[in-house]
């Protein structure tokens, strides 16, 4: 028996970017225009020995149209659901926004089973943003840099338990 991890998160934070890494195909699309992957995508993730399902989830846009907004909202929600364990994901150079405040709320409003991951912390610029990450209440957040390959190892580490 396998797990599921979702990876969750608002638009931009480099959640397809970690997809492809850990799938090592283009299977999601990648974009610098904030909220491109709309979808759910699943793909066979490697990390090490492990193997498992990842889910690649759509961003909470917040958007001025509520049931773009509405629509996303459940497909974050549908990938908790699916999922075994949850990636949060937030952006180390830019810091905690209002909408990541938003996503721990559905996170923990869904009890999930939530790893916090401050992406894009390569090289210092990251640093304060991923201490803010403490402020969301869900535990140490791990720094991660997914363009990168920082910080694999000790995700390793922390999903072993789950395989
Ligand atoms: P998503 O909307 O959360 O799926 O984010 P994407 O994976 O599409 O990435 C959004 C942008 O962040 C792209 O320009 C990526 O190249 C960039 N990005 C992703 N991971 C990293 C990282 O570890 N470091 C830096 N500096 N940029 C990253
Ligand atoms: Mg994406």
């Amino acid at each position: 028996m396998s797990f599921t991890l979702a990876i969750v998160g608002r638009p931009n934070v480099g959640k397809s970017t970690l997809f492809n890494r850990l799938v090592g195909k283009r299977l999601a699309l990648v974009d610098d225009t904030p909220g491109v992957t709309r979808d759910l995508r699943e793909g066979d993730a490697r990390l090490g020995d492990l193997r498992f399902i990842v889910i690649d989830s759509a961003g909470l846009e917040l958007a001025e149209d509520d049931s773009l907004q509405g629509r996303m909202r459940r497909l974050t929600e549908r990938a908790v659901e699916e999922a075994d364990i949850c990636l949060f994901v937030v952006d180390a150079r830019v810091g905690v926004t209002p909408a990541d405040e938003i996503f721990a709320d559905i996170l923990r409003r869904k009890n999930a089973n939530v790893i916090l991951a401050a992406n894009k912390a390569e090289g210092s610029a990251g640093e304060a943003g991923a201490l803010e990450a403490w402020s969301l209440g869900l535990g140490e957040p791990m720094q991660i840099s997914a363009e990168h390959g920082l910080g694999m190892d000790e995700l390793y580490h922390v999903l072993r338990p789950m395989a």
